[in-house]
């Protein structure tokens, strides 16, 4: 099964997603973590990578789905696993959605991690990463809403045995408390 998070930057997406591949025994695939790995190059790709993130931007479709599917490709992920903030925009969905069809995969289960502005704030500005000044924490915030938001429209149209693909988690509270609410969905 591949069980897709979404949420806002500082939603918590990366804490909780690490936890449940380990209850999962599952890999965990993180875009984030693969671009700021990629950003350190200085080929084209690196250099236009770290030139999004860095602005608060998203990187371009082409070469996320490039990265990702690589990955996905691996043998470690035949059974499924995590994927940590992919997809982030509906083309990327339809992607991942002819992937799966194409490889007789189930459709992806979806979980959102819903937190409110002012906790999502307080957080990242307690990160300290280098995308996380104001500027750019804004800029992020605009993007999750312009991109990333229409995902959960897209995903509340599908359905998998007669339920909904989307399950909505509450991301307030304890990790441990964020945690168990997950793992009720998920179980
Ligand atoms: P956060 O969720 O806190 O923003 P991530 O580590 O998931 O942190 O992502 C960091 C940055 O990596 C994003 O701001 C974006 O620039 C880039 N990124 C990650 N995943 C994707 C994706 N699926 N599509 C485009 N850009 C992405």
């Amino acid at each position: 099964m591949h069980i897709v998070f979404i949420g806002p930057p500082g939603a918590g997406k990366g804490t909780q997603s690490v936890r449940l591949a380990k209850y999962l025994g599952v890999p965990h695939l993180s875009t984030g973590e693969m671009l700021r790995k990629v950003s350190q190059d200085k080929s084209e790709i690196g250099l236009r990578s770290a030139e999004a993130m860095l602005s608060g931007q998203l990187v371009p479709d082409e070469l996320v789905v490039e990265i990702v599917f690589q990955r996905l490709e691996q043998d470690d992920c035949r059974s499924g696993c995590i994927l940590d903030g992919f997809p982030r925009t509906v083309h990327q969905a339809e992607v991942l959605d002819q992937w799966l069809v194409g490889h007789k995969r189930p459709p992806a289960v979806v979980l959102v991690l819903q937190v409110d502005q002012e906790v999502i704030l307080e957080r990242l500005a307690s990160r300290g990463r280098q995308d996380d000044d104001r500027e750019t924490i804004r800029e992020r915030l605009r993007q999750y809403d312009r991109l990333t938001r229409p995902l959960l429209d897209y995903y509340g149209k599908q359905c998998i045995g007669g339920q909904s693909a989307l399950h909505i988690v509450e991301g307030e509270g304890t990790q441990d408390e964020v945690f168990d609410r997950i793992r009720n969905e998920v179980d």
